[in-house]
């Protein structure tokens, strides 16, 4: 989509914003549409198609909207987004506008209040801290010389060829994996030995901060579902596109549109929990099969009272297994909260969700009573993600496995026979894997059914 398109139809959505609050009213032209999933492009999507006066309704399998914008409640002093916390880079991304909208106060925060902690707790000397850096830089170095080759390796390939260079180094491999860990596993939700070294990065990023919701990434998606109609509890399990008329068929009954925009995660459909009748063309097909869904968890701890430093938004910790723990981030600065989050992306995301909840905070306490001594409190209370296993994500966002190309995004995205459509933060070659993704997806899937 080019700027001018998408600055049109960004017009568009916040026109249905406005229409929905009863302001305007467009011309309906009778097209039925049904929009299947209620994240933020699928919201997206059915506020553009409504703005343009048609009859639109949304079909979502849970008992709220959002997908994976999801704001939890449980403590009403502190929002705790299970899924997307920041805008990423908040200059030109179209959701800093959409929050503007929705008077929704951004909080940045920053990369450069971190500090990093080594495997037996303490803060990394300055020498330390510069072979961390030049680790940092051979790793890029390496992936940058094994990018463009073929055939294509993986992530895990690259870097276990750095590592056994530097065998006779105390701690590079440690270190190595730490970094590869933060800075690529964490982003891109995929373990390093799934990432395609030539396509992992072939995103494209904002300038500018990031930024966190006062009142958390659901008021950015309650906004946009204003004035919309949408059905929760129905849970699609065909789609069948045979005729002009598309029926819809959840657990609870029949719906039928004369367009149908499928927005349903990349895990479900690679788990092939919706029937579409007949079959995905064979090249849709092996896009759903070939792009990667990865993991990336979240554990919210809130103690009584905060025992770290509370300069920091961001503390880093070198485990000593890959990938454990290594990621916190403060919510004392930005959200005035004793709060502290961990994070768990890839193969240790993946396993770590299938333990009970006390064996998750016990782990998580020992790597911080590692860091900050064994008298530090137990958390008063915990707030766990299992997005792996959510039935209706299989996953916390995609990326580009191994095997995959950035055309595969898409051939997902391409609609089939003028019926069915296809939106997603998956489908969204420059920006998948986040809400400002997901929300271009949709515009360009409304777009679509808007030309046709
Ligand atoms: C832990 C985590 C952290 C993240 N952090 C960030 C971040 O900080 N910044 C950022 O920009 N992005 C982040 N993201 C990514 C971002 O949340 C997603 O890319 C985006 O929300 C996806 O929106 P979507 O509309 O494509 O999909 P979804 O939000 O998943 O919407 C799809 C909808 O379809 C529904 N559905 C599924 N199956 C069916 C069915 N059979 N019938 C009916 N409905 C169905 C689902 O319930 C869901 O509501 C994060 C994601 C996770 C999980």
């Amino acid at each position: 989509m080019d700027r001018r398109t998408f600055l049109e139809m960004s017009g568009s959505f916040l026109a249905g914003i406005t229409a929905a609050s009863g302001v305007a009213q467009a011309q309906s032209t009778g097209r039925r549409i049904i929009v299947i999933g209620a994240g933020m492009s699928g919201l997206t999507a059915a506020q553009t198609l409504k703005a343009r006066g048609n009859n639109v309704v949304v079909l979502e399998a849970r008992d709220r909207i959002g997908g994976r914008i999801w704001t939890s409640s449980k403590w009403p002093d502190v929002p705790v987004d299970f899924g997307a916390s920041w805008i990423h880079g908040v200059r030109g991304n179209p959701l800093t506008r959409i929050a503007e909208q929705a008077q929704a106060r951004q909080i940045a925060t920053s990369y450069s209040r971190a500090r990093t902690y080594n495997t037996s707790g303490r803060v990394i000397t300055k020498m330390e801290e510069a072979s961390l850096r030049n680790y940092g830089t051979q790793v890029y170095r390496a992936i940058d010389r094994a990018q463009d080759r073929y055939p294509d390796t993986s992530i895990r390939q690259v870097v276990d060829t750095l590592i056994s260079q530097l065998a006779n180094v105390p701690d590079a491999r440690r270190m190595i994996n730490f970094f590869v860990n933060i800075e690529i596993e964490h982003d891109y939700s995929g373990s390093a030995s799934s990432l395609s070294t030539n396509w992992y990065d072939s995103d494209g990023e904002y300038s500018g901060n990031d930024a966190l919701l006062e009142r958390g990434f659901g008021s950015l998606t309650d906004f946009m579902a204003k004035g919309l109609s949408i059905e929760l509890g129905q849970v699609v399990r065909e789609i069948d596109w045979s005729q002009p008329v598309v029926r819809v068929i959840t657990d609870r009954g029949e719906f039928s549109a004369d367009r149908v925009i499928v927005t349903i995660p990349l895990g479900v459909l690679q788990a092939k929990s919706v029937n579409f009748k007949p079959g995905l063309p064979v090249i849709k097909q092996n896009a759903i099969d070939k792009l990667g869904m990865g993991v990336l968890n979240k554990c919210y701890l809130r103690f009584p009272s905060t025992f770290w430093p509370t300069d920091l938004d961001w503390i880093d910790y070198i485990p000593e297994n890959h990938g454990e723990w290594a990621e916190w981030v403060s919510l004392r600065r930005p959200l005035n909260q004793p709060v502290l989050i961990g994070f768990n992306a890839a193969d240790y995301g993946r396993k770590i969700e299938t333990l009970p909840d006390t064996e998750i905070v016990g782990s998580a306490m020992a790597t911080l009573r590692t860091i900050f001594g064994e008298r530090i409190p137990d958390p008063v209370d915990f707030q766990i993600t299992r997005w792996a296993s959510d039935p209706y994500a299989k996953g916390s966002y995609s990326f580009n496995a191994l095997g995959s190309v950035p055309l595969m995004r898409v051939e997902l995205a391409r609609s089939v026979s003028n019926r069915l459509f296809f939106a997603g933060e998956a489908s969204d070659q420059n920006y998948f894997g986040t809400a400002h993704g997901a929300y271009l997806s949709g515009l360009r899937a409304a777009a679509e059914v808007l030309a046709g």
